[in-house]
This record gives structure tokens, C-alpha cells and sequence, in this order.
């Protein structure tokens, strides 16, 4: 049996609500295996009236999940992260056949998964909130941090199983319950996870499937207090202004057009500043959030860095994602593959350059685009300005890192930031000037489950990773005890006590 075959007889594609496996109730989905075209699968997805069930059940298991100990929590969520790592191997292949990245990359993907369940366990039960100065000695003062409720937790096809532990496991260790919804175009790998989950009490995480108008009937949810959303700016505005309506707790993770800077000082490095940015640029095919997508480089070293780039992508290998060989598979899908060709096409209208790449790579079928970079793009373009989400870097020269730093902040996105140089000077100001949720020197795309991840700007609201990943999830609750019972002097009346203090 191929490694298709296996994944497909194996598959599982129903829903999980309230511990229950059951099949989809409405209309069924195809997921298309992107490197071949191939039908992988169909999804029955979730009816109105399942939602409705999913987001009840989970409203019941609440209550006993918030009672549960810390620690018993964080033991489930250290028992999801082993039993991530026991299938590393299966749920690396299903998210490689779904979503056309390459395996090694999946593989990692289910590592980092298996990570952030492992921090959050810790960090949950590390604290509950903390004691603060009381007004008299006779008293006692606590922030308290309780659980919001019921998350609702809805992911993009790029990451659909980190996306979805960035939410999952700080809602869970916060003692909150979940509703999930994969994207339409990957649900097989998160539905995947139900065996997975099987130790957790029913309803504390529901599995469901379907396209935007099932996120949209869990959002509009009275009873979802908060919507932790992945994906592009247009959705995340909709969320947002639905949850403002009841005023609902949001925290969303959007689009972004990262620069990557790269200042003359890095001298006889240029080569790796070259590598550094074509693997940020086409890791993933370009479809990672932080991918850069403006490469601004000091004027002095643009020729060799354009050099070094272009002789870097030419070497590197697109093709079947399952091959370990394989640097750069497939585009997600069609729609997606014809976003990016579009805006190229538009850029290099109005004057740019294609130097390499941006072909089939001489495949008939699946959404192969082969990394490009592309020099002489109008300021103006998409290209420079909106998110491109494809495997394709346009570099641009600038004369000064004054300038750098404009173009860098010029867009309405704020995601991440590159910059190479060994100035320190230079790191400082980098470092206080950008307008982005992360910065990154001399390593690009580096995560840590301890570093809050999110944007500024459009790129989002709220932050994932970190304490701040898991406050996202918390309501704060101020307690004051007084503990004798006795009258306070600033009570009525006023008169003899000199008033209200
Ligand atoms: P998308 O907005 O189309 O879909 C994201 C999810 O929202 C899917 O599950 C989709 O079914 C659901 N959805 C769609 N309409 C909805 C609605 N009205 N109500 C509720 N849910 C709805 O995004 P996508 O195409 O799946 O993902 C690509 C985008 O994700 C890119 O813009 C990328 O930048 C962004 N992204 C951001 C981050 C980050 O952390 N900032 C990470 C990865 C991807």
C-alpha cells in the first residue's frame, strides 16, 4: 500500500461532540490531496442543529473542567502532547496529503503541537493569579484568573494543528472548554485528533467540520464567550464586529506582509542572509503568516544579495511533499495558487522582474508554483503592499536604514520582522522602531512557546504563546476580604468623622 492508500483506509472523518464520534449531518466536503488533484476525502459536515449540540455540551462540561485541579489538567494535557508524538508519523502524513507541505515540515509541526500542550500544562497550573497590597492589615487582596467559558476555536489550512494547540491547549489548562473548526480545505488531520483526546471528559473539546458558514453559526453563538480566531483579515473583522454585538472576548491572529531587512554590515555573510531569506520567504510555499514578502536591502550589497538569492532558489527542490527530499511542495489549492500568480502578473505589468521561479515546475498536475524572486517592483504594487501567501520574494534596494525602516512600517499589517546585520546600534533601533508583534535578528521565523506571538495593526488583536497565551483565555476577578466585621470610619455619617476619605 502507498502511503496515500494507508491514510485514506485508515481515515475517520467524523465529528466529535460531546465524546461521541458521530457523522456530519449536512452537506459533505472534498478535500483534495493538492499535489495530485486527487479527491482524499469527503467530510460530512456539521449540521446547524450540531452545533447547536456541540457548543451545549460543552457549556455542560464546564463547570466540572473548571473544578478539575490544575494539576490533573496539566496531566492531560501532558498525555495529549505523548499520544501526539506516539502518531507523529500518521498525523505528519495526513496533513502532508491535505495541505501539500512538505513531511519533514508536518513532522515538525506535530513536534511543536506536542510542545505547546507540554507548556501550557506547565504554566497552567503554575498560578492562579496573585496577592496584592491590601488597603488595611486586617484584610486580604487577590487577583483572581477564572476561566472565560466557551472557546470557540477556528483555524486556517496553513498550520492546522499548531494554529489549533495555540488555542486548544492554554483554553483547556485555563480550565475553559472548546469548540473547534479546522479549515474546509485540511479537517482531516484535526479530526484525527479524537482518538487523541479520548482521555479528556466528554464535551471538554468538540471536533467539528465545515466551511465558513459553520464558523460563522458558532461565532454568533450566545453561548461561545470567546472566539480565538487564525485567519485572514476579512474573516477576522467579521468575527469581530459579531462578537462585538454581545460583546463576546476575541483574540485573532491575521494576515501579514513581513520585511526583511538586510544591512551592508553583514559582509562576507550575504550568503547567509541570502539562505536565511529564501527560507523565510518559501517555507511552507510562502504560506506561513510570517512569511517575508519585502525584502529591503542596503543598496551596496543588493546586487550580491539578489545574486546569492537567485542562485540559492535555483537549486532548491520542488515536488512531491512526501518525498523527504522535497524542499517546497504544492499551493494548498487552486484559488490559492491563482491569488499569487495574479498579483506577480500585476507587478510585473507595471514593471517588475521576475529573475527566477514562478512556474509550474514542470508539473501537469497539483498547485505547483516554484519559488520566485522578483526585483524592479513599483512601491505602489500589491506585491509590496498586501499579503501575497505564495512562494515569492521581491527585493528591493533602499539607500538607508531610515528608509528601510518606513517601507518596513508602511502597510496596515504588523506581523513579524526580519532584519540581518551585526550592528548593535542598528538592533536597537530596528528593535524600537518596527511596528510588529515579533522581530527577529540574524534567525527568521524562530517561535518560542514562551514568546508571545500576534500583531499590530491589522495584523491582530490579542496574543497566542507565552502568559499573554494563556491570559487570552482568563477573566480577572479582583477579591477583597476584610477579615474582622467592624464599622469603617469613612462610613455615614460624615459629619464627625471629617467625610468619605
Ligand atoms: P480564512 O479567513 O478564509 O479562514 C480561516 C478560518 O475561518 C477557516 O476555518 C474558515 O472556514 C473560517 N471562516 C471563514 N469565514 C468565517 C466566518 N464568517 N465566520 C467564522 N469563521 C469563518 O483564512 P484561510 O484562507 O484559511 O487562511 C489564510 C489566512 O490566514 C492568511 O491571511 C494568513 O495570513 C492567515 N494566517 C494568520 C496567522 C497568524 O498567526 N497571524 C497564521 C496563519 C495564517
Amino acid at each position: 500500500m502507498t502511503g496515500e492508500e494507508s491514510s485514506k483506509s485508515a481515515l475517520d472523518t467524523r465529528l466529535l461532540i460531546g465524546g461521541q464520534r458521530v457523522a456530519g449531518e449536512a452537506g459533505a466536503l472534498t478535500v483534495e490531496n493538492p499535489a495530485t488533484e486527487a479527491e482524499l476525502a469527503r467530510v460530512a459536515t456539521a449540521s446547524e442543529d450540531q452545533v447547536d449540540a456541540a457548543i451545549a455540551v460543552a457549556r455542560q462540561a464546564q463547570r466540572a473542567w473548571e473544578r478539575t485541579p490544575a494539576v490533573e489538567r496539566a496531566e492531560a494535557l501532558h498525555e495529549v502532547a505523548a499520544r501526539l508524538r506516539t502518531n507523529a508519523t500518521e498525523l505528519a502524513e495526513l496533513m502532508t496529503l491535505e495541505g501539500g507541505k512538505p513531511l519533514v515540515e508536518n513532522t515538525d509541526e506535530v513536534g511543536w503541537t506536542a510542545a505547546a500542550f507540554d507548556y501550557y500544562a506547565e504554566i497552567g497550573r503554575d498560578s492562579a493569579g496573585r496577592v496584592i497590597p491590601s488597603i488595611e492589615s486586617t484584610q486580604l487582596a487577590l487577583v483572581v484568573k477564572e476561566p472565560v467559558g466557551v472557546v470557540a476555536c477556528i483555524v486556517p489550512w496553513n498550520y492546522p494543528l499548531l494554529l489549533l494547540a495555540w488555542k486548544l491547549a492554554p483554553a483547556l489548562a485555563g480550565g475553559n472548554v472548546t469548540v473547534c473548526k479546522p479549515s474546509e480545505l485540511t479537517p482531516l488531520s484535526t479530526l484525527a485528533l479524537a482518538p487523541l483526546l479520548e482521555h479528556l471528559p466528554p464535551g471538554v473539546v468538540n471536533l467539528l467540520a465545515g466551511a465558513g458558514d459553520v464558523g460563522e453559526r458558532i461565532v454568533a453563538a450566545p453561548d461561545v464567550d470567546c472566539v480565538a480566531f487564525t485567519g485572514s483579515v476579512p474573516t477576522g473583522k467579521r468575527i469581530a464586529a459579531a462578537c462585538a454585538e454581545r460583546v463576546a472576548r476575541i483574540n485573532l491572529e491575521m494576515g501579514g506582509k513581513d520585511p526583511f531587512i538586510v544591512c551592508s554590515d553583514v559582509g562576507e555573510r550575504i550568503d547567509v542572509a541570502a539562505k536565511g531569506g529564501a527560507w523565510a520567504a518559501f517555507l511552507n510555499a510562502g504560506q506561513v503568516c510570517t512569511s517575508a514578502e519585502r525584502f529591503y536591502v542596503m543598496a551596496d550589497v543588493y546586487d550580491d544579495y539578489v545574486q546569492a538569492f537567485v542562485d540559492y532558489t535555483g537549486g532548491l527542490r520542488v515536488g512531491d511533499p512526501l518525498d523527504p527530499d522535497t524542499d517546497i511542495g504544492p499551493m494548498v489549492s487552486a484559488a490559492q495558487r491563482q491569488k499569487v500568480s495574479d498579483q506577480l502578473e500585476a507587478a510585473v505589468a507595471a514593471g517588475a522582474e521576475v529573475v527566477i521561479g514562478a512556474d509550474a515546475a514542470g508539473r501537469e498536475r497539483g498547485h505547483y508554483f516554484s519559488p520566485a524572486v522578483v526585483t524592479g517592483a513599483p512601491v505602489e504594487t500589491e506585491l509590496l503592499r498586501e499579503e501575497t501567501f505564495g512562494p515569492v520574494a521581491p527585493i528591493v534596494p533602499v539607500d538607508s536604514l531610515d528608509q528601510a525602516i518606513e517601507l518596513a512600517n508602511s502597510t496596515r499589517f504588523g506581523l513579524g520582522a526580519n532584519i540581518y546585520t551585526r550592528d548593535l546600534q542598528t538592533v536597537v533601533r530596528c528593535m524600537r522602531e518596527i511596528k510588529a508583534g515579533t522581530v527577529w535578528f540574524n534567525d527568521p521565523l524562530t517561535d518560542n512557546d514562551a514568546g508571545p506571538f500576534g500583531g499590530f495593526k491589522q495584523s491582530g488583536l490579542g496574543r497566542e504563546l507565552g502568559r499573554e497565551g494563556l491570559e487570552a483565555f482568563q477573566e480577572t476577578k479582583h477579591v477583597h476580604i476584610e477579615t474582622e466585621i467592624a464599622p469603617k470610619e469613612w462610613w455615614y455619617p460624615y459629619g464627625e468623622t471629617g467625610g468619605s476619605g
